[in-house]
């Protein structure tokens, strides 16, 4: 490619659906990503329904993949108290390792050029220019969008705010065969976190938890922390026992924190979880990516005039971003409270069994409005 007008750190969700349309519109994008497709991610693999009228719309929805399609919240308490509630939107249930080569495959038809196993070191602006380098290669742009996820080496060499509050989190996924409900997401609650497990493709289960990692030195490791917090709550215990578990070993994840980021630094701009993180329970992260590369790339297209208009973009993609998700992810942190202590989450649970009705608002709160 000769020199691209914009290019994508990050080929995660929110890179490739930025890639795809800004392609689409008709500029030269390069996408960098330090892993190779497909890949595995430590992800829970529901993404709420609010994005399908969008991937449809686009034709991005990975219906020839078969997503498990989800209809039903189930909510243990640590002690295995049960609450069940249809959701009022759903979602659909997809590995990462076929979503994002899927999307991956749509960028490059569209025009995207993408590099893998690159991994970017180094953003700098200079005047209008942009030079991004990895450790062999040297690329300069027009514009640059961070979609390099949650935490990235490359958010030190920016100096950036966030990394100085430390987060106590770990997130840990394990694929699975065995018998689960194809329509159902289960949230089992622990001492010191939560589980989620859901269905995806080809008959696969997704079994994905946060736990706080003074539970994990405590108990001496993953698995050791697995025995004896996770198995506490009856409804784990049956599943560690009986499902077929299809990696070797867990994919792990530290740090996981949930907060605002800031939308740019040095005029680069953020999308995704480099803008801000929201919490798992909420399994709305994937449609907070796919949202947020919607208004950055429209946001460009629309301020592109032979070259980006920087401030006009920055300006409308601030607008647009505070407020759909400035709310949300606060109010995500919030909820996160009800179900990672284990006196909270038997309570919610208890009052959720005699007052459902309760639970219905809070739900409605875990996501946004469907869009195109
Ligand atoms: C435990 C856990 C469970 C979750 N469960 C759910 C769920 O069920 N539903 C949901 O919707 N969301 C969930 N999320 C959130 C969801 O995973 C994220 O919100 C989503 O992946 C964000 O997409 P993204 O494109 O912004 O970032 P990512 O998907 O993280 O992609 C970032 C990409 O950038 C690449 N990269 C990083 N640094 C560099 C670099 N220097 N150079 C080149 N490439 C780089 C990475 O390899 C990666 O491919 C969960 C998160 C966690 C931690």
């Amino acid at each position: 490619m000769k020199e691209p007008q914009v290019i994508i750190i990050g080929g995660g969700i929110s890179g490739l659906i930025n890639g795809i349309l800004l392609s689409r519109a008709g500029l030269k994008v390069l996408l960098l990503e330090k892993n190779s497709y497909p890949f595995h991610r430590v992800c829970g693999e529901y993404i709420s329904n609010e994005v399908k009228p969008f991937l449809e719309n686009q034709h991005l929805f990975p219906g020839e993949i078969g997503p498990s399609d989800i209809r039903e919240l189930e909510i243990t308490s640590p002690s295995g108290k049960r609450l069940k509630k249809a959701l009022d939107l759903g979602g659909f249930g997809i590995s990462r390792y076929r979503f994002d080569e899927f999307l991956a495959n749509e960028a490059r038809k569209s025009g995207v050029e993408i590099l893998e196993n690159t991994r970017v070191k180094e953003v700098k602006c200079e005047g209008i220019k942009f030079i991004v380098s990895d450790d062999s290669s040297v690329f300069l742009s027009d514009l640059v969008i961070g979609s390099q996820g949650k935490r990235s080496t490359l958010d030190k060499q920016l100096d950036r705010e966030f990394l100085k509050k430390k987060s106590p989190y770990v997130g840990v996924k394990y694929h699975l065969r065995g018998v689960f409900s194809n329509d159902v997401i289960s949230l089992h609650n622990f001492e010191g976190g939560y589980c989620g497990i859901n269905k995806i493709e080809d008959e696969k289960v997704n079994l994905c938890y946060l736990i706080h990692r003074d539970k994990v030195r405590k108990a001496g490791g993953i698995h050791e922390s697995e025995v004896r917090f996770l198995y506490e709550n009856p409804h784990l215990k049956q599943v560690f026992e009986s499902a077929e578990f299809l990696f070797e070993k867990p994919l792990i994840v530290n740090e996981v924190s949930f907060s605002t980021k800031g939308l740019t630094k040095d005029k680069m701009i953020f999308s995704g979880d480099a803008a801000g993180t929201i919490a798992p329970f909420s399994g709305n992260g994937m449609a907070m990516a796919i949202r947020s590369a919607k208004y950055l790339s429209e946001s460009i297209i629309k301020y592109w005039k032979g070259k980006p208009d920087h401030e006009k973009i920055v300006h409308r993609y601030t607008n647009l971003w505070q407020a759909e998700f400035a709310n949300r992810i606060s109010r995500g942190r919030k909820i996160q409270k009800l179900f990672g202590d284990d006196l909270v989450s038997e309570l919610t649970v208890k009052t959720g069994q005699v007052l459902p009705f309760l639970v219905d608002p809070l739900l409605r709160m875990t996501h946004g409005r469907p869009f195109r």
